[in-house]
């Protein structure tokens, strides 16, 4: 059955009598990792009641302050960066160097968060009448949900609930359920860091239960989302309803062009990072190579060549490049694509699911390129997995035109030697994200995270910007000239 928990309400783990349960398991021997409350509304109801009666206290507390416990919850995940990187391995089979990325991202937005509790700067501005100042100050929403896929289980938790925290919000938090482990530890490393009760409360569940719930509750006043278009949509709709604050990241196809005059071993290294790094399980993962013609044959033939010694197995082991996809869903969904792009495109490496030995314990896919053009399934859609897409073109121009042609915009590449060419990029490229010379993955927490078109809403994670979607603003005017002031009418008095 696996290490058994419970939800976290109010500052105690709890399991309500009469519970039903769920399991996650290790998708690269398909062991039990954990047991997890499947959370109903009475429970969803009780957590935010726990996180509206924490709120009043939190937000009255001097923000430095609320930053020492964030920095005190960075140095508790750094001592148990190591213990937290097996079990994101364990519970959703990146590889261990890449699960202690996770970690790692989790404790340096934690960190950069905490920081902003001695910022969290408004504006003063001038006013137009006399003996009258003006400015704003941020105050925070009220109470929060975040809702969480489990490609990043500690890092994209932590991201939302860094921010909403530091801004003085109250936090509920529902995990994915196939890494519901991952967020239980992530919710004990903060009580472990002295987070009052209430402040963060964690309900386990299946989104059309927990999260549905969630969304609808009228006290809960900022929804943050990530994951697919399909429920994110149907979470904004919901949002709607209620008129609050909902923000999206969802999905990404990104794309990296290489142009004639690439280094061509540098990108090669990229591509394969980028593209099967995770399983291809990054919204932010290379899903499109877009080659020039004049190196089109080449590096294609330096990538496939690469892939015969691309060690696929197991995670754990610091010798491995790609573990398995996340669960028995992911495996099926990305095989039904393999078997699409078998029909409409060439495949030159991999499609298929890999057999024999440990293989046949866990959910393990050949890395697969597919040599195709542009207007494809596969060419367009999200897969989410080790599949590339390759797709020859004449020129910049058509490369561009081939890149912003799919529904998402969250990251995108170019490697090129021209300096104008790359600058022009950064400017064609319909993203969120624009790299010069890297693959499309390799986020860094200072900068701000997010897309365009169906990748999201308009906001952004990570960043100075993160705090936008967590905060109010408040204008306030003193006017300290002992009388009535007119704005507009005593400016312009008589027209
Ligand atoms: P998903 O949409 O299936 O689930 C995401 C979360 O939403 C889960 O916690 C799920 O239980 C919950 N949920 C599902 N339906 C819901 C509903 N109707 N109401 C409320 N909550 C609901 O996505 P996933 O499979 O966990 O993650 C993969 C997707 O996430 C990919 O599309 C990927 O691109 C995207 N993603 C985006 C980013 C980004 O920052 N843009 C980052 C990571 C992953």
């Amino acid at each position: 059955m696996g290490q058994e928990c419970g939800l976290f309400i109010g500052g105690h783990w709890e399991t309500p009598a009469g519970a039903k349960r769920f399991s996650t398991i290790n998708p690269t021997n398909r062991e039990a990792v954990g047991s997890f409350v499947a959370g109903t509304p009475a429970d969803v109801d009780r957590a935010v009641a726990a996180a509206a009666k924490a709120f009043p206290a939190w937000k009255e507390m001097p923000a430095p302050e609320r930053g020492a416990i964030l920095l005190e919850a960075a140095r508790r995940f750094t001592q148990r960066k190591e213990e937290l990187a097996r079990i994101v391995t364990r519970e959703m089979g990146k590889i261990i160097s890449e699960a202690r990325g996770d970690v790692q991202e989790s404790i340096d937005f934690i960190e950069y968060m905490a920081g902003e509790g001695r910022r969290l700067a408004g504006e003063t501005i001038p006013s137009e009448l006399r003996a009258k100042f003006c400015l704003t100050v941020r105050q925070p929403k009220g109470v929060v949900a975040c809702i969480t896929p489990w490609n990043f289980p500690t890092a994209i938790p932590n991201w939302k609930m860094a921010a909403a925290l530091i801004t003085g919000n109250t936090v509920v938090f529902k995990p994915a359920s196939n890494t519901a482990l991952c967020g239980a530890e992530v919710v004990r490393t903060w009580e472990q860091a002295g987070l009052p009760p209430g402040v963060m409360n964690f309900v386990t569940g299946s989104g059309s239960v927990v999260g549905d719930a969630l969304v609808a509750d009228p006290r809960v006043r900022t929804v943050s989302f990530t994951g697919g278009v399909e429920a994110g949509r149907d979470v904004y709709v919901r949002g709607a309803q209620g008129l609050k604050m909902v923000h999206l990241e969802l999905g990404g196809k990104n794309p990296v062009i290489l142009m004639e005059d690439a280094d061509l071993s540098l990108a090669l290294d990229g591509v394969l990072f980028g593209a099967f790094g995770t399983s291809g399980q990054r919204c932010t993962a290379t899903s499109r190579l877009i080659l020039h013609e004049k190196v089109h044959d080449e590096f294609l033939g330096m990538l496939l060549e690469r892939l015969q010694r691309f060690p696929v197995g197991d995670p754990l082991d610091p010798a491995t490049g790609m573990g398995p996809v996340a669960s028995a869903d992911q495996e099926e969904k990305i095989l039904a694509y393999i078997a699409l792009g078998k029909k409409e495109a060439k495949l030159r490496s991999g499609g298929e699911k890999l057999r024999g030995g440990a293989y046949d314990r866990g959910f393990f896919i050949a890395p697969t390129i597919f040599e195709t053009r542009h207007g494809t399934r596969i060419s367009k859609e999200e897969i989410f997995g080790p599949v590339l897409s390759v797709l020859r073109v004449r020129d910049y121009a058509e490369a561009v035109r081939v890149a912003n042609d799919v529904d998402y915009g969250l990251s995108s590449s170019i490697y090129t030697r021209d300096v104008n060419r790359a600058f022009q990029a950064i400017q064609d490229l319909e993203a969120g994200i624009t790299y010069i010379n890297a693959p499309t993955i390799g986020a860094e927490v200072q900068l701000p995270f997010g897309g365009i078109k169906n990748t999201g809403n308009g906001g952004r994670e990570a960043g100075s910007v993160a705090i936008e979607e967590f905060t109010e603003i408040k204008s306030v005017f003193v006017d300290f000239s002992s009388k009535l002031q007119k704005a507009q009418i005593d400016t312009h008095p008589g027209g």
